[in-house]
């Protein structure tokens, strides 16, 4: 094979260099956004470990939530059959079509990951799975991207992502009630503050869930599952009593019978 023919398309590594980054974005006039949660992967290592874990070979494609400059979605195009990357940033899309010319499997959507249509998303871009995510979530909707994932009735093989250290202790820990549901989750790698630019202020870790065939508790109603759930983890400093009832619109005194009932008085 000529050395041309060898060629990857697209930048491809050198995304992972801080110089060429910021060559790239200055550019481009591109100015990070603090509530977007653009902490872009400089260490080049993470992206194709990433890549490698995320099961993309027994999938019909994978998912990416945020491709940012397209660093993992480089490393995702050269592993899986498809990579079809969700953006909620337009200004990021002249520079994807730079970095990611030539990766003809994969596909960037504008849109916010929160209020797209997934079902619909996986029947036109994967022709109905099954698919895996891979991503390096903006940590403002961690958890409810997870748990959006986890509730929708979608055709997920597996999740691996990057979330603050502090979230992957929390979605694999036992709290989690929604994420045990409907996987086994598990912490693959740390990742330090220092791998994005600009640095967040606390370490990272990767995790993947590995989708449950059937949940390991019967559940009478699904839909009260996930909404209870989400409410009782939705405000972290408040107790679970607090949080249900606003979250829920149940007096207190009555959801504090019911934690009790059940030996989760005074939870947090
Ligand atoms: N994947 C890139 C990387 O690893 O360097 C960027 C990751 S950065 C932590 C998060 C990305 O998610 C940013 O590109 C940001 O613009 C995008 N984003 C933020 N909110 C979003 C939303 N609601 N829907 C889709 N993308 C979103």
């Amino acid at each position: 094979m000529s050395q041309q023919e060898n060629k990857k398309p697209g930048w491809g590594g050198r995304l992972s260099a801080p110089g060429a980054l910021r060559e790239l974005l200055g550019r481009h006039g591109f100015h990070f956004s603090k509530s977007l949660g653009q902490n872009f992967l400089i260490n080049p290592s993470v992206c194709p470990r990433m890549a490698e874990a995320c099961g993309a070979q027994e999938c019909a494609g994978v998912l990416e939530v945020g491709p940012g400059v397209g660093v993992l979605t480089w490393e995702l195009s050269q592993v899986a059959k498809k990579v079809c990357a969700v953006e909620l940033d337009t200004r990021l899309f002249p520079v994807l079509e730079e970095t990611l010319a030539g990766c003809d499997n994969v596909k960037v959507i504008h849109g916010d990951v929160m209020k797209l249509d997934l079902s619909r998303l996986v029947q036109e871009e994967f022709g109905g799975g099954p698919i895996c995510v891979c991503a390096n979530l903006p940590y403002y909707i961690t958890s409810p991207v997870i748990l959006r994932l986890l509730e929708e009735e979608l055709p997920l093989r597996a999740i691996t992502v990057m979330v603050q250290k502090e979230a992957a202790a929390r979605l694999c820990g036992a709290v989690s009630v929604a994420v045990h549901y409907r996987s086994v989750p598990r912490v693959l790698f740390p990742v330090s503050r220092g791998s994005f630019l600009p640095p967040p202020k606390v370490d990272s870790a990767v995790i993947r869930l590995d989708l449950r065939e059937e949940p390991p508790v019967e559940v009478a109603d699904e839909a009260w599952f996930f909404r209870v759930a989400r409410g009782a983890f939705a405000q972290r400093r408040k107790t679970a009593a607090n949080s249900l009832s606003s979250a829920l619109g149940i007096p207190k005194p009555q959801v504090e019978a019911a934690l009790a009932a059940v030996g989760a008085a005074g939870a947090r």
